[in-house]
Formats: structure tokens, sequence, C-alpha cells
């Protein structure tokens, strides 16, 4: 699992705007995959663009937009809730999504096709965690 340690020495303190200009991007989704609640432009870490176009096609490709209720966010420089270390939103490498119905420490309520669609390209998906994190999808690697 990426930890942020890791995410710490690549790309520095995420509270430095000067170090999140060199990996975060305005990503312009492009036109064929802003379908339902997929952002329209989306301010994530280069390295999500790739992963994340994957999984939009996945999504549609596969009949589960109406699955993906909500984009509940990317980016977001904060500790993880209840714990010292940084969440990996700090970076933009994680996104939530359907946050109402997968809450922190609940049992996740997405179907296993829908997580599929990211664990097929490049995402560790929180659900499976001992503290679950149902709504949560992370880079596997950076
Ligand atoms: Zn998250």
């Amino acid at each position: 699992m990426v930890t942020s340690a890791e995410c710490l020495k690549k790309w520095g303190d995420p509270a430095i705007t000067t170090n999140e200009l060199k990996y975060m991007t305005l990503w312009d989704v492009p036109s064929h995959l802003e379908i339902g609640v997929i952002p329209k432009k989306l301010y994530c870490n280069k390295l999500m663009i790739g992963p994340l176009m994957q999984a939009f096609s996945n999504i549609i490709d596969r009949g589960l937009i109406d699955e993906l209720k909500t984009w509940d966010g990317c980016f977001n420089v904060r500790k993880k809730r209840g714990l010292k270390s940084m969440s990996l939103h700090s970076w933009g490498i994680a996104i939530d999504i359907n946050a109402a119905w997968n809450g922190l420490g609940k049992t996740p309520t997405m179907s296993n096709r829908l997580v599929k669609c990211f664990t097929d390209c490049g995402f560790e998906w929180g659900g499976t965690w001992t503290r679950k994190d149902g709504m949560h999808f992370q880079l596997r690697s950076i």
C-alpha cells in the first residue's frame, strides 16, 4: 500500500502550495467520459489521469453508470480521520465515491462490479481494509 511517507518523499509537504503545483493538475475530463456524476473538470494528481480514464471507461462500458451515485472528491489536504498520518487525498491520488452509503468503519454497500472498475486499473479499494473505507479508492503504486 502507498504510504504518506512515500508521498512526502516523492512530492513533499502537501501544505506547501509550490509543491502542489508540481504534481497537481486541473484535468479536463474528455467529453465522452462526462456521464452521470463523473466530473467535467477534476483537480487531481497527474498520475491519476490514466487510471481514472480507464476506470471511467470501465464504468460506462460495463453499464454501471447508475451505480455511481455521488462523486465525493479527490484533493483535500488533511490527516486521515482520527489518525496522525496524512491522507493520500492530500496529494490528490485518492478519490471518494458513493460516500453516503459507504461510510468509514461501516460495511460497504458498493457492488463488486463497481469496485472492479477501479481495481482492474491500478486502484486499491479501502473497503478491504481492517478499518473499512468503502467510499475510498487510491493508487496502488506511485
Ligand atoms: Zn477517501
